[in-house]
């Protein structure tokens, strides 16, 4: 608390206008982000290879017990933090949505590897999605294939980072609102996700009123 008084006097750091009237937030910002940041905890599953590097930093030799972040929890309501570790298939997607949507705020996600941040070298196969940010928001994306448990922590680093920047005052789950669960993607020939649904009827509507082209049929 001294050296935060001294910094919070020094002069050579004026305070900016907008946070004079607002010293007890700054403050209380800060020991809500630090004690957040140090206590996060990961939903313990993991879908493909990059998983294998996922549990080799929480052993002994990487240690992400360092972070408080040791207590990896099999269920949804009791976890903070869910790491996509892997190839995320269509047969999937649905089961993480809901995982998401189970999980209290503040929740956080990792795109760990290139498989869950972009396809990877699945990009494009008829199984596999191009990216868990096209159903989920995303937090820290690692890149790799696999990325090693060091780029992991560098990640929960960078993700600690982004919890101490947050604020009391504009994090949302303490706004009236709150947030809105996901829709859950639809599993059937294809994957299907609700909030395109408007965009497929549009789609369907002027497909039906394009003009079919006559095919000639073959002679004979
Ligand atoms: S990014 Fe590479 S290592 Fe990770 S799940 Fe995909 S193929 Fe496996």
């Amino acid at each position: 608390m001294v050296d935060q008084y001294h910094e919070l006097n020094n002069p050579d750091y004026p305070i900016p206008e907008d946070l004079k009237s607002n010293i007890a937030i700054t403050t209380l910002d800060r020991v809500y982000n630090w004690s957040r940041a140090r206590s996060v905890w990961p939903l313990m599953f993991g879908l493909a290879c990059c998983a294998i590097e996922m549990i080799a930093a929480a052993a002994s030799r990487y240690d992400q017990a360092r972070f408080g972040m040791e207590v990896t929890r099999p269920s949804p309501r009791q976890a903070d933090l869910m790491i996509v570790s892997g190839t995320v298939t269509k047969k999937m997607v649905p089961q993480i949505v809901r995982l998401y949507n189970q999980m209290p705020e503040p929740r956080y996600v990792i795109a760990m590897g290139a498989c869950a941040s972009g396809g990877g070298p699945f990009k494009e196969g008829y199984n596999v999605v191009d990216g868990i940010d096209k159903f989920i928001p995303v937090d820290v994306y690692i890149p790799g294939c696999p990325p090693t448990p060091q780029a992991l922590i560098y990640g929960f680093i960078k993700l600690h980072e982004k919890i101490e920047s947050q604020s009391l005052l504009t994090v949302p789950w303490y706004k009236k609102e709150g947030t809105e669960a996901i829709p859950v993607p639809v599993l059937g020939p294809d994957l299907v996700d609700p909030r395109q649904t408007s965009l497929i009827n549009a789609q369907g509507k002027i497909a039906a009123q394009a003009p079919v082209a006559a095919t000639e049929q073959p002679a004979g």
